[in-house]
């Protein structure tokens, strides 16, 4: 288990500090949310049998994937026995085998499998995060924990602004979390606000100039809009079902891509035969 010595800060204090790296080093120092730091710590405490060897991280999940990502997914929360566990997002559960198998065969992951955060796994234009960057209980934060998160969210969405051209929301929760979050770095959120549903595409515009400046330095130079994609969650209770297939998570991947101006393949990320 990796273990750097990150400092706690809250997440209000974060807008003094950049780039994303030091974005994500923050965010895994945080402690804003007593319910959840205990929840997170107690889970590796006790541990799952199958992982009794591991040495949970137990920490705030930071977002993964390169800095000049023109996709962005955004899940719900790290789960306690996969993020949780790893460090990683969607690392390690099943919900992440669907994510990361999706994105390998539309080409933008380096492989189909996420077990570790040491995998080597890459993502090529797309990074992976979440709203909420902590394990919660029965995969529920309550409003408050969503509401203290959200200031992660806006300063990664306005460290990737300048790249940044889609996203991919999976859930209704996610959705519902993100839309503020767009609204705080700068996009112009339409009325009456977008309603969650799969398949749902919305083009939020770059703000006014004030909502732009204030967004922050790297915000200022993005050139644009950003199209949104509604996509089911890749939970075990989605996919099991087949509400949610590998077809559709496929599907909503790739126009998201081409909408991200990312080539379908690149040699090193070309799925199997
Ligand atoms: S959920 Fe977010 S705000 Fe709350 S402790 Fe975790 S990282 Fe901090």
């Amino acid at each position: 288990m990796i273990t750097p010595p990150f400092d706690a800060v809250s997440p209000g204090q974060v807008h003094a500090m950049d780039p994303l790296a030091e974005l994500d080093a923050r965010i895994a120092g945080c402690t804003a949310c007593p319910r959840l730091v205990a929840w997170r710590e107690e889970v590796g405490r006790v541990k799952r049998a199958a992982f009794k060897d591991w040495t949970y991280w137990s920490r705030p999940v930071p977002g993964f994937g390169p800095a000049d990502a023109s996709l962005l997914v955004v899940g719900l929360a790290p789960a306690a026995h996969g993020g949780n566990r790893t460090g990683r997002m969607f690392t390690g559960d099943r919900s992440g085998d669907v994510l990361y198998g999706a994105l390998h065969e539309v080409g933008l992951a380096s492989g189909p499998l996420a077990v570790s955060a040491d995998d080597g796994l890459t993502l090529r234009g797309v990074r992976v995060t979440s709203p909420v960057h902590c394990a919660p209980p029965e995969n529920k934060p309550t409003p408050g924990e969503r509401d203290a998160c959200r200031p992660w969210l806006v300063r990664e969405l306005e460290l990737l602004a300048p790249h940044l051209r889609a996203v991919v929301v999976l859930g209704a929760f996610g959705w519902q979390a993100a839309l503020p979050a767009f609204a705080e770095a700068g996009w112009v959120l339409p009325r009456p606000r977008p309603r969650f549903a799969h398949g749902a595409r919305v083009t939020l515009e770059r703000g006014s100039p004030p909502a732009v400046r204030a967004a922050g330095p790297g915000a200022a130079t993005a050139p644009g809009t950003v199209t949104l994609y509604g996509c089911f969650h890749v939970s075990q209770r989605n996919t099991f079902t087949g509400r949610l297939t590998p077809a559709m998570l496929r599907d909503v991947l790739r126009a998201a891509a081409g909408e991200a101006g990312i080539p379908p393949y690149a040699p090193r990320h070309r799925p199997l035969p």
